[in-house]
């Protein structure tokens, strides 16, 4: 499971991952957020609206979800549960908040904690988007702030300065996840 900062870079490895490692198999969440340009429903997310994510919340249908800047997001549980079942790999692009409850629910999850190469880095990256308000991104700042602080609860920490290095070192947790060496 990947997750780290907003603004990190997790979707960029994603992204990559998509392209060049198709054999991975990555979920897609349910989101209340609306559409970035060039966001396709039901490859980057399902965007679906707040009523229809509460009543799927409330039927027990996600694995995990979370408010985060008044959106919510949440990882759909059937889809996975096959996997897993099949005996193979899934790959959770989540927030901190869901990382914690996926631990909770999947003791046998590897953590990865996708980190800046340092805080100014982040700060660009975030402000450079500009797909967001700046009100926006003065709110992600400070939940990266704290959400920088979380790395020891990870099994590993990876550290996004090459993005095809990053998609490396996560395929081969992926294969093997318990050889690869721990942060
Ligand atoms: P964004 O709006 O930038 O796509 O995502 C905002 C945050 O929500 C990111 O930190 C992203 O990792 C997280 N996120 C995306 N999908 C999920 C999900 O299914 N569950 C949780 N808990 N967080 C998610």
């Amino acid at each position: 499971m990947l997750s780290g900062p907003s603004g990190v870079g997790k979707s960029t490895v994603v992204k990559m991952l998509r392209t060049h490692h198709p054999e991975v198999w990555i979920s897609v969440s349910a989101t209340t957020r609306f559409p970035r340009p060039g966001e396709i429903d039901g490859v980057h997310y399902w965007f679906i609206g707040r009523a229809e994510f509460e009543r799927r919340a409330a039927a027990g249908e996600f694995l995990e979800w979370a408010e985060f800047d008044d959106n919510l997001y949440g990882t759909p549980l059937a889809p996975v549960a096959a996997r897993l079942a099949l005996g193979e790999s899934v790959l959770l692009e989540i927030d901190l908040q869901g990382a914690r409850q996926v631990r909770e629910r999947l003791p046998a999850a590897r953590l990865v904690f996708l980190k800046p190469p340092s805080w100014g880095e982040l700060v660009r990256r975030l402000t450079e988007r500009h797909t967001e308000p700046p009100e926006v991104v003065e709110r992600r700042l400070a939940a990266a702030r704290r959400e920088l602080a979380a790395e020891p609860e990870f099994d590993y920490a990876l550290m996004n300065s090459d993005v095809p290095q990053v998609c490396q070192q996560l395929v081969a947790l992926l294969r093997s996840p318990h050889q690869a060496s721990e942060a």
